[in-house]
């Protein structure tokens, strides 16, 4: 308990008597901005918001989400936040990945000190608090980010300030180990604002934000447009229409969020689908294992180290007395590809479609100082080998085939895996079995399932289990079809 009030003052402002040395650009920006009056702020807006790590390919933007409406309430005294979202998909998916939905989507995303959760639909219309632990860091950084909150956060931080280009640059550290960079313009406004959170894959990611045409909303200076990119690309795009200050603004955390225990690793079952032939699941990401003559194949390494770590020794303990000479990434998604520098870091060599060779060696090399992994101590060089059309790793007995997806909306570098001896299919994404075989898909998701059944009637894969990355059960051909609204599985 005491860490955890710890940890919460570190995120709270000891606002004190400004030190001179350090009056200059955050000084005048807080009297520009009403800094020293606004202690809650409310702003509504809307445009896109867009699915980070999702892209077709790995040098294209995010995919982009309707924002229809979009609110962030906060109380900078309390540092809490809440965000209102309204999202709005038509019935077809914008190219790239991002979880399929159709229609409105709300979403109420919280933050208060050291807790973040989600608010969501509970039986009976009530709505129930979901705790988000993974969120707290970027939602607090929000909070830090906006105009008047940097502001407050510099004259709380003892910033330091430096010429730059087009205006001053002040820097800080909040949290404890979070670097914040923003630019103060002629005009004492907040132009841009810069700080990095631990990304498993890209490490010390960089989110920035730029504000543009501030003006005079009721009194309050504030940016009429907002542009947040992560990675480089944009990540949430906002036209605001109104500002609200000192409206109350009280958000704590539920109890259910305070005394919920660190959020337990979800556990790797192994299912054997042939001889040498393991489906490990568990949790939302499920991977393979195959037996090779003197070493193990493993497909996919997903979500994050820790993830990563499980499923390795998951493997080990299926086909022991063997190494992971081989780890296939199915494509670039961040949510697949979150454990691949464990994966490096076992001395694996990875096999992916040939267009995330340059993505893959810039993640063996960016730095992660903020949460140091295995790889960044290790350092070992990483090995991959690339894949085109089709892809086979073989012993001589079994072989694995790496089919490319083509016409796949979803990403431009899907390999599904095929064991033809074994008849079996493994593929993320592409169609997840729903609960049971009569449930329809989400209508976003029909043309995905229509372009797998597509390639394999294309590649005519001999199939008898299919083996989804996602979801609770392997499917078959026959079941594929009448998802992806076909009329018949036609044999081969
Ligand atoms: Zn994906």
């Amino acid at each position: 308990m005491r860490r955890f009030i710890t940890l919460s003052f570190a995120w709270t402002l000891a606002l004190t008597v400004l030190p001179s040395a350090q009056q200059g650009a955050p000084k005048a920006a807080a009297d520009a901005l009403g800094v020293a009056s606004i202690k809650t702020l409310q702003f509504t807006g809307s445009g896109r918001n867009f699915s980070v790590g999702q892209n077709f390919a790995p040098n294209e933007a995010w995919p982009p989400v309707t924002v229809k409406s979009f609110t962030a309430a906060i109380n900078y005294d309390t540092v809490s936040m809440r965000q209102d979202l309204v999202r709005e998909m038509g019935t077809v998916m914008p190219r790239g990945g991002g979880a399929p939905f159709t229609g409105e989507q709300r979403q109420n995303l919280l933050v208060s000190g050291n807790y973040a959760w989600n608010l969501a639909a509970a039986p009976g219309g009530a709505q129930q608090a979901a705790p988000a632990p993974a969120n707290q860091v970027d939602r607090m950084l929000f909070v830090w980010s906006t105009p008047q909150g940097f502001v407050k956060a510099a004259m709380a931080n003892n910033a330091t300030t430096k010429k730059a280009k087009g205006g001053t640059e002040v820097s800080f550290t909040v949290g404890g180990k979070y670097k914040m960079t923003g630019i103060i313009d002629a005009q004492n406004h907040v132009e841009r604002v810069q700080t990095w959170i631990d990304q498993p894959i890209v490490g010390d990611m960089l989110v920035e934000t730029v504000y543009s045409g501030y003006k005079d909303f009721g009194g309050v200076q504030f940016p009429s447009h907002i542009v947040q990119s992560q990675d480089g690309f944009p990540s949430l795009d906002l036209t605001v229409s109104s500002v609200t200050v000192n409206q109350p603004v009280d958000i704590t955390a539920p109890d259910n969020v305070r005394n919920a225990p660190p959020p337990p690793p979800a556990p790797v079952t192994a299912n054997k689908l042939a001889d040498g032939v393991f489906y490990l699941t568990g949790g939302t990401h499920h991977s393979l294992a195959i037996e090779m003559k003197d070493h193990i194949v493993l497909v996919d390494t997903p979500l994050t180290e820790a993830r990563a770590l499980a499923v390795i020794a998951k493997a080990k303990e299926s086909i022991p007395g063997k190494p992971i000479r081989y780890v296939v990434t199915s494509h670039h998604h961040w949510d697949h590809l979150g454990g691949i520098r464990a994966a490096m870091d076992e001395g694996a060599t990875i096999v992916t479609h040939q267009s995330n060779e340059a993505f893959l060696k810039r993640v063996a090399k960016t730095p992660h100082t903020i949460n140091p992994d295995r790889l960044s101590a290790s350092k070992k060089p990483v090995k991959i080998q690339t894949v085109g059309a089709k892809g086979t790793l073989t012993d001589g007995t079994r072989t694995i085939e790496l089919h490319l997806l083509t016409n796949y909306e979803h990403t431009g570098d899907m390999l599904v895996v095929y064991l033809p001896k074994e008849k079996i299919l493994g593929e993320p994404d592409a169609f997840t079995a729903l609960p049971t075989p009569t449930s329809t898909l989400v209508v976003t998701a029909v043309p995905y399932a229509a372009a797998l059944y597509d390639n394999i009637q294309r590649l005519h894969l001999d199939i008898q289990t299919i083996a989804p990355f996602h979801g609770a059960r392997t499917t078959d051909v026959a079941e594929l079809a009448r998802a992806a609204g076909k009329s018949a599985a036609r044999t081969n």
